[in-house]
């Protein structure tokens, strides 16, 4: 495509957090502008002033960053004369400018006041559901003479402002879906400015857009159907209309929109959980969108920034696969720096308790990156780590014993002889155990109880680590001895501990 600098926008009402859908569009935007050189703008649409906060205001901006999507215009944009170009990038700091704009077009005659009361508007539309046609405004006020219009105004009555839309279709072309048509009746001459003197959504987003200069605007298809509205509001001013592209909606994996329901939507939560935001920006663009010939998955920030067009973004719903977001992450996890990855893992153990708030001496923080290379290979996200090390730290033979599956292992003859021989001989052996001396020692059992395979490790496996199932001995056992000398909130129990309070336990367990 051949495009001269575009300047596009992302938009968000600060009334909520930052979900996939509108971090979708905020990545197309950013990749956009990002791939063809142009300028990314954001934009605060924050005109419902019931529904809008700071908070979230200060939320979205963290999110965006978090994301990677640095902003070229708008509040606390990266450089500094991005904060003034064409602000100020909050709507409500605005309000002038669209004062300024509605005496334009009542002047020009584009619009014109609306005396018409709310019970009016409601019997219109009773009518209107009771004959079975479309709930659209009678355009009684449209031909109030302008000096009457001027005089009630004048003399306090309310009024709203409506655009006169006109009879001819609206129609307007759209990136992704081609050409777009909407019959000027089934528009009708939208508000403008509401009684109250508020201006709305579709009359400010237009004016914003207009004298911010976009060239692109890309957003949801939920706003589809406000589009000619906004077209013709840039007609009546005599603006050039910009490129659209609008941006299937995402639904769960059920073909229902996409919502709290089928899981976690808010970047916040996502961050939470320990998803790295490569693995969702690599996830989002894929929803929707997809490289040139291609089945490949696997995209950096960069690579998508040199290959994202809107031609290849896609009419059709995309469905979210947390399954898909799940396996971006491990991927992602796999190749991140292991300090980070520990840093970002850190907050979920020490919300347990179980590692100190404070910087982590050197040899700790060597054992923390040796416990999550042991257990990454096993998680989606990170805050599923804890309960896969919980054995380390909070080990309990009651509860081992008490899990169903344990309890059948445990239950046989064999089971018993191997805990026997198993308990006399690691009391004999030196404290740390080696792998070396573990492994020795297991061949002993095997020999003295005849006990392989299965039978052999399942009981000793759940003695010192609570599951039959779980990460090498060869690993484990050099995690737990390392543990247990290191100062921690809670103690890490040696094997040598482990497996003297599960014995004891199981033994009290197997004569009661
Ligand atoms: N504030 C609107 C929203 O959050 C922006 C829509 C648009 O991009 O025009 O949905």
């Amino acid at each position: 495509m051949d495009v001269l600098k575009p300047r596009v926008r992302f938009a968000p009402s600060p009334t909520g957090q930052l979900h996939v859908g509108n971090a979708r569009t905020a990545l197309y935007n950013w990749l956009f502008a990002r791939r063809f050189g142009g300028d990314f703008l954001l934009r605060i649409e924050d005109t419902d002033i019931e529904r809008s906060e700071a908070r979230y205001e200060t939320q979205l901006l963290d999110d965006l960053r978090w994301l990677g999507l640095d902003w070229d215009e708008g509040p606390q944009a990266k450089s500094e004369s991005g904060e003034g170009l064409y602000g100020p990038y909050r709507q409500s700091q605005r309000l002038d400018i669209y004062r300024e704009h509605t005496d334009r077009l009542l002047a020009n005659g584009s619009a014109y006041r609306c005396f018409c009361t709310t019970e009016q508007l409601d019997a219109e539309r009773e009518q209107a559901v009771a004959a079975h046609q479309p709930q659209v405004y009678s355009g009684r006020c449209r031909n109030v003479p302008p000096q009457e219009s001027a005089a009630r105004a004048a003399g306090g009555e309310a009024f709203a402002v409506r655009l006169n839309i006109g009879v001819e279709p609206i129609r307007f072309h759209d990136i992704v879906r081609g050409a777009v048509e909407f019959a000027a009746e089934a528009v009708s001459d939208p508000v403008l400015v509401r009684s109250s003197g508020m201006p709305v959504y579709n009359y400010v987003v237009t004016i914003d857009d207009a004298l911010m200069r976009i060239t692109h605007v890309i957003r949801g298809d939920d706003h589809l159907s406000n589009t000619p509205k906004q077209v013709a509001i840039y007609r009546a001013f005599g603006w050039p209309v910009p490129e659209f592209a609008h941006l299937s909606t995402i639904l769960g994996p059920d073909k229902t929109r996409l919502s709290k329901r089928h899981g976690a939507t808010s970047i916040a939560t996502f961050r939470e959980m320990g998803i790295l935001p490569e693995a969702l920006v690599n996830y989002l663009a894929l929803l929707g969108w997809g490289a040139e010939g291609g089945t490949r998955e696997t995209f950096t920030m960069a690579e998508l920034a040199a290959e994202f067009t809107l031609e290849r973004v896609t009419p059709s719903p995309a469905i979210f696969d947390f399954n898909k977001l799940y396996w971006l992450n491990r991927h992602y996890l796999k190749l991140a720096d292991p300090k980070r990855v520990a840093a970002l893992a850190r907050p979920c153990f020490t919300a347990k308790g179980w590692l100190p708030e404070d910087t982590l001496p050197n040899n700790l923080e060597a054992w923390f990156e040796q416990l999550l290379a042991l257990f990454l290979p096993s998680v989606d996200h990170l805050d599923q780590l804890p309960e896969k090390a919980r054995f380390l730290f909070d080990f309990d033979p009651a509860t081992a014993m008490a899990n169903e599956e344990n309890a059948a292992v445990l239950a046989s003859e064999t089971a018993r002889k191997v805990l026997d021989e198993f308990a006399m001989r690691i009391a004999a052996l030196p404290a740390p155990v080696t792998p070396e001396a573990f492994k020795s020692l297991m061949n002993e059992v095997k020999a003295a109880t005849g006990a392989k395979g299965k039978d052999l490790f399942h009981p000793v496996r759940i003695a010192l680590t609570g599951a039959h199932s779980g990460p090498e001995f060869d690993k484990v056992i050099p995690l737990i001895e390392a543990g247990s000398v290191l100062l921690l909130p809670t103690r890490i129990a040696s094997v040598h501990e482990r497996t003297e309070s599960f014995v004891a336990a199981f033994r009290q367990g197997t004569t009661s």
